[in-house]
């Protein structure tokens, strides 16, 4: 494999594509992923414009046979949208939506826009993809991944709205794929993950209605009763179907994050044996208004004791600020990307940081409960506001009866307080809802655990002020938490959703055997034989291969 570009590559190349090599003065930048604990050194990063453009990379790549990855978004948990000694086929710059002319339902999203602006720009006519929880995630990963996110009860995963994909073939052709062309790739393309049978340069979306009014919504509690109360409810609530089913309108993430002891107003007493204290949280959006939400929430969690005073609606950004390069975070960082060099790397507040978070739609109005969300002292204000070092892992119960979620959440609470606490680290579980849209219709997508009420991430974010990419010991012992945790929870759980990737399910998955190993723990078995299927057929030669990309059969 050649390591650098033949000067051909520029010389042919479409007027005023932009490169970035090695010599270049923002390589450096350009270079980094999501994830900073990956600092690979490719040897060209290649902003594409349009299809053209691609192709026009494909193809110098399959002539010269240069190993090349596909970057949207640099969100990949593992890194693996970048490698060394690859060519980057970037699609930041391709980030236009285009309406469908007569079918004002309809846009054409490009792979490379971030979820925030796809938010803004639909939220001017109250329009709406499901997309992810958290804004700074781009398209392209997104889709091909599932796209889980908080209007998944209502709407289903972003993948389930996609009419049509525009995407740059393995055999080099610029096609439309969609049920009626390639139908077999439009599935694979619905949740077999990114990077596997060609390059998506845009998709057509329905999209969805905003109205009637939306909600979005933050809680907290401290007592270990109450956080077990809501989780376990939480959980309860997911598992029932039919007509015992939960409001689908509602889409929620219940949270148990180690605090700040010395931030502690109430002096909690840590139980025997326990070294840190346990918050916990439950954020979401509802599809109605906020007094229909808090009559839903406290039918469902009676418990509580939930009114109109447990929340208080947060100040909006109006509209005309919104655009702007100005708006900054409560952190002091910009929400816009000023460069689109760096447009995989812009900022937006999520559910860790509620009380900067914003929606430019009319129809969106965000309450908050009016408390403290103790944000811990060094550690990441969000994660997703930019690149942070970070390791999670995802998985869903094997079994769900209110016995089986009582001890479940007892016992990653008694996990989460014996773990140790540090002021620089945010070290937490995600509950995340399922249900709703996704139980109807599982077989058009590759998700294998559409019956599955709710999926489990054990997610650990830090910062690289020390610089992480030398800061190996600190990158180990955080990395060793969520092994650790993994461990502890395996007799419970199984499977797990590719957009929340963790490299290390299994043993070697470097070994063809621990590939497909770890495949199956995505995919099932099932769905796998499909995708290897769909791979032989249309990629037998693997130009699209990576680390855990699909593997063909042998002919
Ligand atoms: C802070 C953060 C928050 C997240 N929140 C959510 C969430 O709420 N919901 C959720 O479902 N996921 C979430 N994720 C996971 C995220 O959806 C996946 O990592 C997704 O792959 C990111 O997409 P991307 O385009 O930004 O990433 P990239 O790293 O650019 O791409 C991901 C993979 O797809 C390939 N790829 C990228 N673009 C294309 C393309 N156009 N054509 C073909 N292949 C392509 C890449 O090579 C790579 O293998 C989050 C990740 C982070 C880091």
């Amino acid at each position: 494999m050649k390591n650098s570009l033949t000067p051909e590559f520029r010389k042919s190349a479409p007027k005023n594509l932009k490169i970035i090599e090695r010599s270049d003065s923002l390589y450096h930048y350009a270079r980094v992923v999501s994830n900073t604990r990956f600092g690979s050194q490719p040897s060209a990063i290649v902003y594409c414009r349009n299809a053209k453009d691609v192709k026009y990379c494909i193809d110098y790549c399959k002539e010269e046979n240069f190993d090349f990855r596909i970057r949207s978004g640099g969100h990949q948990h593992e890194g693996m949208c970048s490698a060394n000694d690859v060519m980057i086929i970037d699609l930041s710059e391709i980030n236009k939506i285009e309406k469908v002319p007569e079918k004002s339902d309809q846009a054409w999203i490009p792979s490379g826009m971030q979820l925030e602006t796809v938010y803004s720009e639909l939220g001017i006519t109250n329009q709406t993809i499901p997309g992810g929880g958290c804004q700074s995630v781009n398209v392209g990963g997104l889709t091909q991944g599932g796209g889980w996110g908080y209007s998944i009860r209502k709407f289903g995963f972003t993948c389930d709205n996609v009419l049509e994909v525009e995407m740059i073939l393995p055999d080099g052709n610029i096609e439309l794929v969609s049920e009626m062309n390639h139908p077999d790739i439009f599935w694979a393309l619905k949740g077999g993950g990114g990077g596997n049978f060609g390059v998506v340069t845009r998709f057509r979306f329905q999209l969805s209605e905003l109205t009637p009014k939306v909600t979005n919504f933050a809680l907290s509690w401290t007592k270990r009763a109450d956080i077990e109360y809501v989780i376990s409810t939480f959980m309860n609530l997911h598992t029932k179907t039919g007509d015992e089913e939960l409001n689908p309108a509602l889409s929620s993430s219940c949270t148990m994050i180690l605090a700040d002891p010395n931030k502690e107003k109430e002096k909690r007493k840590l139980g025997p044996g326990e070294h840190s204290l346990v918050d916990g949280r439950m954020g979401g959006q509802f599809y109605g208004s906020k007094e229909k939400l808090v009559k839903l929430l406290r039918e469902s969690y009676p418990e509580l004791n939930i009114t109109k005073k447990s929340f208080s609606i947060l100040k909006q950004v109006p509209k005309e600020q919104a655009k702007g390069d100005d708006i900054k975070t409560k952190t002091g960082l910009p929400l816009a990307p000023k460069s689109s060099l760096h447009r995989h790397q812009a900022v937006i507040a999520d559910f860790l940081n509620p009380t900067s978070s914003y929606q430019l739609s009319e129809y969106v109005e965000t309450v908050c409960a009016d408390r403290d969300f103790r944000i811990l002292p060094t550690a990441p204000a969000s994660t997703c506001d930019r690149p942070h070092p970070h390791k999670i892992s995802s998985s869903f119960p094997k079994k769900f009866s209110e016995t089986d979620n009582e001890k479940m959440t007892k016992d990653i609470y008694d996990f989460m307080a014996k773990s140790c606490y540090y002021s620089d680290v945010n070290k937490y579980m995600s509950f995340h809802c399922l249900g709703g849209a996704i139980r109807k219709n599982p077989e058009n997508r590759v998700f294998a655990f559409s019956d599955k009420p709710y999926m489990l991430q054990i997610q650990c974010w830090w910062d690289d002020i020390s610089n992480a990419f030398t800061n190996e010991t600190r990158n180990t012992e955080y990395v060793n938490w969520v092994e650790e945790f993994k461990t502890y929870l395996s007799p419970a759980t199984e499977g797990s959703f590719i957009n929340f990737v963790d490299y290390h399910l299994v043993d070697n998955p470097s070994t063809p055997e621990g590939k497909l190993e770890l495949l199956e723990i995505y995919y099932g078995k099932e769905k796998l034989h499909m995708l290897r299927k769909i791979k032989t057929k249309h990629d037998q030669k693997e130009l699209f291969k990576f680390k855990m990309s699909i593997p063909p059969f042998d002919k």
